[in-house]
């Protein structure tokens, strides 16, 4: 495979690949946009079995990035980092320093954070050789859990999605909330509040008793999730949730939770749309957690403290994109899916980066 012939490839603007032999880092940066700002987007250990894969998931995830910062409206481009190796062994410090000089290599043109193999704690080797490395603990620019602004702007999708395809608001409403980790559990307290009846699960117990005894939540196992019950089902735990196998199960017509990549193929999209769901894209409905980080970024350039005031003005204009997505899809007979993307595209096309800033 060559780069420019990827399916993965969809005009990146650079791709680049480091290698340390010291520290043994191989690491492959992609920076699909950078129409509205610099690059932004996190780290990812994964020990990817062929470099090619690495590379594929560089460009795929990057792409991601540029498509959910535009829907955030922020002035930050898409990009993506991979480090391949093993995140329970082959960590090292001085292998996150030579990552944070591959980063501080690109001058600014992408600013790195956590993905998943990657902490905060492995971060902070790579700050010591690159000023643009987000996510860092005790900074007073630091931006600290993300899950709290993310499980409301989810929250809110909810309550769009529910008035439009039931014509009410959250109260009596009965939610399948799959996972409740963190973004699952903040969303559980949030929807509770709103006099939602929750129908839970998770694979740690002790999370979901704690979730259930706060918000009186019935407890499902997590195979028997999709066969609830309930108006709204909430993918909160991995990707892939929503396949051939699991949406015909499905009872409710929302679709609209915390998880990445929901859809185990863009085929269900469409399936899902003609069986009369409507639902709120990941991408769209889970950007709090970016416009968070989104501001610890602003706050490290600015050399200024955390502004939580820009931050909840991001979420207010993300509910209105949230809703912007769900009103012409439904206008239009469209899926939502397609019609977020249009508006990712037009907004990295024709960016206005005075407005995002
Ligand atoms: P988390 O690990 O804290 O929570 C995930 C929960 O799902 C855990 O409690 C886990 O036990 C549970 N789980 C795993 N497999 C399961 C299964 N088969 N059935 C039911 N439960 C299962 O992660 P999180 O930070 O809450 O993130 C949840 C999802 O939201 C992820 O897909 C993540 O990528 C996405 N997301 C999170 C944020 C954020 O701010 N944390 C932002 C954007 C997107």
């Amino acid at each position: 495979m060559t780069l420019f012939d990827s399916p993965a490839f969809e005009n990146h603007e650079g791709v680049h690949a480091f290698f340390d032999e010291k520290s043994g880092l191989r690491s492959i940066i992609a920076i699909h946009s950078t129409a509205r700002g610099p690059a932004a987007g996190g780290c990812r250990m994964w020990p990817y079995a062929s470099a090619d894969l690495a590379l594929i998931d560089a460009l795929k995830l990057s792409r991601g990035m540029s498509y959910k910062n535009a829907m955030a409206d922020l002035p930050l481009g898409g990009g993506k980092s991979v480090i391949i190796g093993d995140s329970r062994k082959d960590k090292t410090p001085a292998l996150f320093e030579a990552f944070g000089e591959a980063v501080e290599s690109l001058g600014g043109r992408y600013w790195t954070a956590e993905d998943v193999g990657v902490s905060p704690a492995d971060l902070t080797h790579a700050a010591r050789k690159s000023r643009h490395v987000a996510g860092l603990e005790g900074s007073r620019s630091g931006s600290g859990d993300p899950s709290p602004v993310t499980a409301e702007g989810v929250f809110r999708g909810i309550g769009l999605a529910v008035e439009r395809a039931y014509d009410r608001d959250l109260k009596g409403v009965t939610v399948a909330l799959q996972g409740v980790g963190h973004v699952g559990a903040y969303l559980a307290d949030k929807l509770h509040a709103a006099g939602a009846k929750l129908i839970i699960c998770d694979v740690n117990e002790k999370v979901l008793a704690e979730v259930a005894a706060r918000t009186g939540a019935t407890i499902v196992a997590p195979e028997a999730i999709f066969d609830a019950e309930a108006e709204v089902f909430a993918p909160c735990a991995l990707g892939g949730a929503i396949n051939a196998e699991t949406l015909p199960r499905l009872k409710g017509r929302v679709i609209a939770g915390g998880a990445n990549n929901q859809l185990a193929t863009p085929a269900i999209g469409q399936a899902l749309f003609e069986r009369g769901l409507l639902y709120a894209p990941d991408y769209v409905i889970n950007g709090g957690g970016i416009i968070n980080v989104a501001g610890e970024i602003r706050a490290l350039e600015r050399g200024e403290a955390f502004d939580r005031a820009w931050v909840a003005a991001k979420l207010d204009r993300l509910t209105q994109t949230m809703a912007e997505v769900l009103d012409q899809a439904v206008a239009e007979r469209r899926p939502t899916h397609v019609v977020a993307d249009e508006i990712a595209r037009a907004r990295i096309q024709r960016p206005d980066r005075k407005a995002a800033a």
